[in-house]
């Protein structure tokens, strides 16, 4: 079918604070706008894609076989003007018009939007109100939430239907469906995305992101002595030496979870010269750190551990480990994972003079 799909990205994003265009700076491992672009291209759906942007966006611009760009105007209702005028050449039956700073929509949603345009000449993705909404003008006015709609984007027309109205259009809009509404046109609503959420803010860009940490610890054995691994006393010939209880499997968490915050080392706060920290559990460390995390909005997404042994086998214990760290971490147990690895007989570790582990950990910083 020929349909078009066009981008605005030529906004200047004042509200971001940031030196670059939103639009153009890194999200979910691409550029802002590259995630809206590579969707219309894998949906398969469009004949023609087009990039609305300003002619000093295009140092940002990755050059695209599939993407015609277009320079757009300093309002929002020039640059759809511009773009609607521009693929007119491709006598398109379908416009989709899309935010840039808008990338989380699904392919889902085009295909969706695509279904209702056979009968409709405007058909737009809305949500509902959490919020409950009063409009002030002289006077403020009660609105009830169930007739209110949120918009989003892409919204989607008639080329031939909002080409007229875009040019006959000379005032500032704030979508492009405002020129349906005002024609009394039939406007066909379709249930939008709540995760298709338009970044405005930096504070919404950080709100889904996610890092990573590495933890990795080894302790010395010992006969004689208590063997604590991931909070749990195990029973074995050989314990750990350390200044705490010496739990390996407790202080790569540590480190790891540190790690991902930008919180530096398990060392650094837990400093082994401390008489303070003499025997301690490492339980009591570790519920600490994630006090400390929790309450700067740090929360913890997963884990995953190796534990490199001989001897105990780990096997046997993982699932009572994992309700340990279940417990201290505020995760549930499918989020841990724990696998027990030897290394064949070889090294200290392999001669039962050491233990050790290595981890990794998720976290989402909250805003
Ligand atoms: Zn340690």
């Amino acid at each position: 079918m020929n349909n078009c799909f066009i981008l605005l990205a030529a906004g200047s994003g004042d509200r971001f604070k940031s030196k670059i265009p939103k639009q153009f700076t890194f999200y979910k491992g691409k550029m802002m706008y590259e995630h809206s672009i590579d969707k219309a291209i894998k949906s398969k759906m469009f004949k023609n894609i087009v990039l609305v942007i300003q002619k000093s966006h295009f140092k940002f611009v990755k050059k695209h076989k599939k993407v015609k760009i277009i320079i757009g105007g300093s309002h929002r209702h020039v640059s759809s003007k511009n773009a609607l005028n521009f693929v007119k050449k491709f006598n398109p039956r379908n416009v989709f018009i899309h935010d840039a700073a808008r990338p989380n929509f699904t392919i889902k949603l085009l295909k969706n939007l695509n279904r209702n345009l056979k009968k409709f000449s405007t058909v737009v993705p809305y949500i509902l109100p959490n919020d409950s909404v009063k409009y002030k003008t002289n006077k403020i006015y009660n609105l009830e939430k169930k007739n209110l709609k949120l918009m989003q984007t892409p919204q989607c027309f008639n080329f031939k239907y909002i080409h007229k109205l875009s040019n006959n259009n000379k005032r500032k809009i704030e979508d492009e469906c405002t020129l349906s509404i005002e024609n009394n046109n039939e406007i066909k609503f379709i249930k939008g995305e709540e995760n298709n959420i338009k970044i405005t803010y930096l504070k919404d860009k950080k709100l889904n992101e996610i890092n990573y940490g590495l933890g990795f610890d080894v302790h010395r054995l010992k006969k004689g002595k208590k063997l604590f691994l991931g909070g749990l006393m195990v029973k074995s010939k050989y314990g750990t030496l350390g200044h705490s209880d010496g739990d390996p499997v407790l202080h790569s968490i540590t480190d790891a979870i540190l790690g991902a915050c930008g919180l530096n080392d398990i060392g650094q706060k837990f400093s082994n010269k401390n008489k303070k920290f003499k025997n301690i559990r490492s339980t009591i460390l570790l519920k600490e750190v994630i006090n400390e995390i929790n309450s700067k909005n740090f929360f913890i997404n997963n884990i995953d551990l190796n534990i490199i042994c001989e001897t105990p086998k780990i096997a046997p214990i993982k699932r009572k480990i994992i309700k340990i760290i279940s417990k201290l971490c505020n995760i549930s147990e499918e989020k841990i994972n724990i696998k027990g690895k030897t290394t064949e007989k070889l090294g200290i570790i392999g001669k039962e003079k050491a233990i050790a582990c290595e981890s990794i950990v998720s976290v989402t910083k909250y805003v």
